[in-house]
């Protein structure tokens, strides 16, 4: 078995026992297996060991690895979780059925326009900045509940969840807890948040999904 398989498994795991601890449902958290930097070649044992969706964070990177792994696995879902250029936005559309990192107006404007254009619609996520970072992505916390209204009602997007990338020398805890409230504020049902250091610990404050890159395939 490839050490991404076995990696794979106690990932899944190690989620399943959260979300017990946690009190939640059996499989009420979604893993997102990131595979940014690795080739198809890597990514290919993870696929055949049952898991089915996957995060990349640069549009061009995934355009040369997963239309073919997606036509070999039909049913792949594929998640844009790196910023997006608005000059990439019918890239990103051909290609996610999620896109995670809707992060101002520009780019709500451009997926609007390109959705409407494709008659294809991937399920949208806002990234909020939670630690106010000035070199991060993300909507201010403050704005989300706006920019998450303005969204629906002046594009039409159908906004599914927020996500965030809390700064990596605090403790998530707390942004993690603020992502929920957003949500809960926003109306929105998803949280996309938690990554390979800290993802049990996302579980156990409400996440959805949760994106793990080097627990499975390893350092980049
Ligand atoms: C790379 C990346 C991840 C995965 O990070 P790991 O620490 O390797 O699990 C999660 N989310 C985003 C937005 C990323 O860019």
């Amino acid at each position: 078995m490839s050490h991404a398989v076995e990696n794979l498994q106690d990932v899944k795991a190690n989620i399943a026992a959260a979300e017990k601890a946690a009190d939640r449902a059996p499989g009420a958290v979604t893993l997102v297996a990131v595979s940014k930097t690795f080739e198809a070649d890597q990514v290919r044992p993870v696929i055949e060991a049952g898991q089915r969706v996957f995060g990349e964070n640069r549009v061009q990177e995934a355009q040369g690895k997963w239309p073919a792994l997606k036509e070999a696995f039909p049913d792949i879902e594929l998640r844009l979780i790196g910023p997006l250029q608005s000059n990439k936005a019918a890239d990103a559309v051909a290609l996610f059925d999620v896109i995670e990192s809707v992060d101002r107006e520009k780019i709500a404007r451009a997926l609007a326009a390109e959705i409407k254009k494709q008659g294809k619609a991937p399920r949208l996520y806002v990234q909020v900045n939670t630690g106010l970072e000035e070199q991060k992505a993300g909507i201010d916390p403050r704005q989300t509940v706006t920019f998450v209204k303005h969204c629906r009602e002046e594009y039409g997007l159908a906004i599914e969840g927020l996500m965030c990338i809390p700064p990596f020398d605090e403790h998530p805890g707390p942004h993690f807890a603020l992502l929920r409230k957003l949500a809960a504020e926003a109306g929105v049902e998803k949280c996309s948040m938690g990554m390979s250091g800290d993802y049990e610990k996302a579980v156990a404050f409400g996440a959805t999904s949760v994106r793990v890159g080097s627990a499975i395939f390893g350092a980049r």
